[in-house]
C-alpha cells in the first residue's frame, strides 16, 4: 500500500508534446474538503485507503500541491456536438496531471476535474460545480460496480470558492481515472486541421499504449478502428440492457476505450421508455435512450472519416457495418441473463421486443422488474408484476411464453435467483437519490453522498437496512429537468 508521495508516474501521453496538448497548472480552490473518495479507486493506485483522510489528499485534489513528477496538461481536441462540427474544444477546465504506473505495471491517467482555465476554455471559466462532480463521481463508481465499461472516480474536493451558473454554487474538483483520455474529437481534431502526421502519431500513441494486440495485425490502424467500434457496440449494449442514458454523445464524449466517459446529464430509467431525454437541453431528443444506439454508429462513423488518411474508406465502410450486429449480440447476450436464460434460443429478440413493447405501455420500472422477476418463482413473480402493465391481454400472453421459454433452462428457483440477482442490480443511481445528496452535500452535510456511494458499489447485494435505496421514485423525483450546464 502506497502514501500518495509514493505514486510513480509516466507521462506518455504529455511526451507527445505540444502538438497534442499545453502546459497548464491547476488553479486551486479555496478551503479544499474531501467530499467523497472510492477506496476502490484509490486500490487502481495502490493508494492505502486512510490516505484520503489526511490534509494533503484534499490540497492535492483541489490544486493546491502537485507531485514534481507530474506533468499537468490540457489536451486539445474537436468533435461533432449535437451533429456540427466543433473546430476546437479541448480541455477547457480538466488538466491530465499525468499517468501513474502501479504495481501491477498498468498506466493510469489522473485527470482533474475543474482545476481552472486553459486555452481551451472558450467562454468558460475553467470550473466545476459541487453538484456535477457528485454526479460525475457516483456515476463513475456504480456503472464500474454493476459491471460496465467506465472511467473511474478517486474523489471530490469540495471549497468555498463562488462559482455562477443559473445561481451561485460551490466550486468543486473531480479526480477521473481512465488507462486514456483520448476521444474521437481527438483524431477529428488532426484530421480537420490536416495535421496529418500528427494524426498518425496519435494513432502509434494509442496502439502503442492501448491496443498493442493490433500492431501485429497486418493493417493495424484498420485493427485499431475495428478494436474501438466493438468495443463501443458492447458498452452500448451495456447501457440499453441497463436503461443507461448518456445525455451528451457528442464524438468528443466518447472513448477511444469504448468506456462510458464524461458524465454530464445522464440518467438511469426509472419507468422504461425508449423514447426518454434525460438531457434538458436535447431538445430535438437527438440523444434520447433508444437514439443512443444509431447515435453511436453515427460517431464511429465521424470517427472513420478521421481515419481516412490511414485506412481505406472501403474497409472504414465495410467495418461499420458490423456495428449493429456486434451490438445486437452483445444486447441479446446481456438481456437473456437478464432474463434469467441459460441458452440461446431463436425466439429471444421478439420475447424481449415484446416484453419492451408492453413495458413502455404501462408504467414498469425498469430495474425493479428484473430484480422482482429473479426475487421468486416465474410464475409468482409474474402474478405480481404484471399489476404494473396496463395491456394485461398482452401481458399474460408474454409471461406465459416466458413461463415457456424459461422452463427450458430448468426449475431449480435457488439457481435462478443466484444468477438473476448477479446481473439484475437492487440498487440503480436514480436521479433523484443523487439529487438528495448533492442537496446534503450543498449544506456541507457530506454523510448522505459517502452512504450512497457505498450502497451503489454493491448495487447486486441485498444490505438489509438500506432498502429505501432501492424504493422507485417519488413523484417530485421522477422528471428532474439536468441540464448540461456543469
Ligand atoms: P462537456 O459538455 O462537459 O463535454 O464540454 C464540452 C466542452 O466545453 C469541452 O471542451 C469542455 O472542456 C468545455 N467546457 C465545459 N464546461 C466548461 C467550463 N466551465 N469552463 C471551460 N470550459 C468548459
Ligand atoms: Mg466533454
Amino acid at each position: 500500500m502506497k502514501s500518495l508521495t509514493d505514486l510513480i508516474f509516466d507521462n506518455r501521453f504529455a511526451r507527445l508534446g505540444d502538438g497534442f496538448s499545453t502546459q497548464v497548472l491547476p488553479e486551486p480552490i479555496a478551503e479544499p474538503r474531501l467530499v467523497v473518495a472510492s477506496s476502490a479507486a484509490m486500490a487502481l493506485l495502490d493508494l492505502d485507503p486512510s490516505e484520503a483522510e489526511s490534509a494533503v489528499f484534499a490540497e492535492v485534489f483541489s490544486g493546491h500541491k502537485l507531485w514534481s513528477d507530474a506533468e499537468p496538461r490540457a489536451m486539445v481536441y474537436s468533435g461533432h456536438q449535437f451533429g456540427s462540427y466543433n473546430p476546437r474544444l479541448g480541455d477547457g477546465r480538466g488538466l491530465l496531471l499525468g499517468e501513474v504506473l502501479n504495481d501491477a505495471g498498468e498506466h493510469w491517467d489522473l485527470h482533474l476535474k475543474g482545476a481552472g482555465q486553459t486555452p481551451y476554455s472558450r467562454m468558460g471559466d475553467g470550473r466545476a460545480v459541487l453538484r456535477s462532480s457528485i454526479r460525475e463521481f457516483l456515476a463513475s463508481e456504480h456503472l464500474h460496480a454493476l459491471g460496465m465499461p467506465t472511467s473511474r472516480a478517486l474523489c471530490v474536493t469540495g471549497s468555498s470558492t463562488p462559482v455562477w451558473r443559473e445561481q451561485q454554487e460551490s466550486a468543486a474538483m473531480v479526480l477521473r481515472l481512465a488507462p486514456s483520455h483520448v476521444r474521437f474529437g481527438h483524431f477529428e481534431y488532426f484530421y480537420y486541421t490536416q495535421q496529418h502526421e500528427l494524426l498518425k502519431q496519435l494513432g502509434e500513441h494509442v496502439l502503442s499504449c492501448h491496443f498493442p494486440a493490433c500492431l501485429t495485425q497486418a493493417e493495424p490502424y484498420q485493427a485499431m478502428f475495428r478494436e474501438v467500434l466493438e468495443r463501443n457496440a458492447q458498452l452500448i449494449a451495456y447501457w440499453q440492457a441497463y436503461g443507461f442514458c448518456h445525455g451528451v454523445m457528442n464524438s468528443d464524449n466518447m472513448s477511444i476505450l469504448g468506456i462510458t466517459f464524461d458524465y454530464g446529464p445522464y440518467a438511469f430509467l426509472d419507468d422504461f421508455d425508449a423514447n426518454f431525454i434525460c438531457n434538458h437541453s436535447d431538445d430535438s431528443g437527438r440523444y434520447a435512450f433508444s437514439n443512443q444506439v444509431p447515435i453511436a454508429q453515427w460517431n464511429l462513423a465521424a470517427l472513420g472519416q478521421a481515419l481516412t488518411p490511414l485506412v481505406s474508406v472501403e474497409v472504414l465502410r465495410e467495418l461499420l457495418g458490423l456495428f449493429l450486429p456486434l451490438y445486437q449480440a452483445h444486447y441479446r447476450d446481456l438481456m437473456r441473463q437478464r432474463l434469467g436464460w441459460l441458452t440461446a434460443d431463436d425466439g429471444d429478440d421478439t420475447l424481449i421486443q415484446r416484453l419492451l413493447q408492453l413495458m413502455q405501455s404501462g408504467a414498469v420500472d425498469y430495474t425493479r422488474f428484473f430484480r422482482e422477476l429473479g426475487a421468486s418463482t416465474a410464475p409468482q413473480a409474474l402474478a405480481r408484476l404484471r399489476e404494473d402493465f396496463s395491456d394485461l391481454a398482452g401481458f399474460d400472453a408474454w409471461a406465459a411464453d416466458y413461463r415457456t421459454r424459461s422452463a427450458r433452462d430448468g426449475d431449480d428457483q435457488d439457481a435462478r435467483q443466484a444468477r438473476m440477482h448477479a446481473v439484475n442490480p437492487k440498487y440503480i443511481l436514480r436521479n433523484y437519490l443523487a439529487q438528495q445528496a448533492i442537496e446534503a452535500a450543498e449544506q456541507g452535510d457530506y454523510a448522505p453522498v459517502r452512504e450512497l456511494h457505498a450502497v451503489l458499489s454493491r448495487p447486486f447485494d441485498e444490505q438489509p437496512g438500506q432498502e429505501r435505496f432501492a424504493q422507485r421514485p417519488p413523484d417530485w423525483g421522477k422528471h428532474l429537468a439536468i441540464s448540461c450546464s456543469s
